[in-house]
């Protein structure tokens, strides 16, 4: 997958799925058959349902019966549409020393696994660039979400330093989400690049809510073309074979 110029650079039709997306089962506002009928129209080959685990911040969230009741609907998604891959994965809240709230075996049942960082909002930057590097080295963790993607597109974040993240990362193969969100501050994709280098994966992903928010990769795609990513750096651009080999073999 070694491509270098201009026509490697993403672009959303080189998007192939998304990967972090909610459902009814938690709190997304559509049942998990429309999302999957939405991606469908919108010509992606595989979604991602990345619900909660039950967690303070997510009283919502699935326990582990729910989780096996969902994959029984997932696997009957499955079955219905059998061109287009439905995968099951978790998101997770980062404990506050870097641990995870479920054990290794627990994690092994999803498809893959995103993590988030809640609670950053309380921790100075040592502290917490220590929570997020100590993350990223684990081998459970496939993607590492909010806030990562914002401060990554933040010029002086003020509570990370994304040098040592990416570096963690790299070692751990850990994924970092781009959510470009389009609203904001003025983005700055050096961190971008620099994840680039070190061969860091990024994915471009709405973590959609509802139905329709699905179609917001487009414009993050756009912006990372823009910025000069190529798709051989985002997750989210590989076919679902591939995609389904890299997560069996991280
Ligand atoms: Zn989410």
């Amino acid at each position: 997958m070694e491509l270098s110029g201009q026509d490697d650079l993403v672009r959303p039709c080189r998007i192939k799925g998304i990967l972090h997306a909610h459902s009814r089962w938690t709190d997304g506002a559509h049942s998990l058959a429309s999302m999957v009928e939405t991606a469908r129209e919108i010509g992606l080959e595989y979604l991602g349902i990345s619900d909660h685990f039950l967690s303070s911040a997510h009283q919502e969230g699935m326990d582990i019966d729910a989780a096996a009741v969902q994959l029984a609907e997932i696997q009957r998604l499955r079955d219905l549409y059998p061109d287009f891959d439905l995968l099951q994965g978790i998101e997770i809240d980062a404990n506050p020393d870097g641990g995870l709230p479920l054990a290794d075996d627990v994690l092994g049942r999803f498809d893959y696994v995103i993590v988030a960082f809640p609670e950053n909002g309380g921790y100075d930057p040592d502290t917490f660039t220590g929570q997020v590097a100590q993350v990223a080295r684990q081998p459970r963790v496939t993607i590492l979400s909010r806030p990562l993607g914002d401060l990554m597109l933040r010029k002086e974040n003020g509570v990370l330093d994304m040098e040592t993240v990416l570096h963690a990362a790299a070692e751990g193969r850990t994924v970092i989400e781009v959510t470009a969100n389009p609203t904001g501050n003025k983005l700055d994709w050096s961190n971008c690049h620099l994840a680039q280098e070190l061969g860091v994966l990024m994915a471009i992903s709405p973590d959609a809510h509802r139905a329709a928010r699905l179609v917001d990769f487009r414009h993050g795609a756009e912006l990372a073309r823009e910025a000069g990513l190529r798709c051989s750096s985002v997750l989210n651009t590989f076919s679902s074979e591939e995609l389904r080999e890299y997560l069996n073999n991280s």
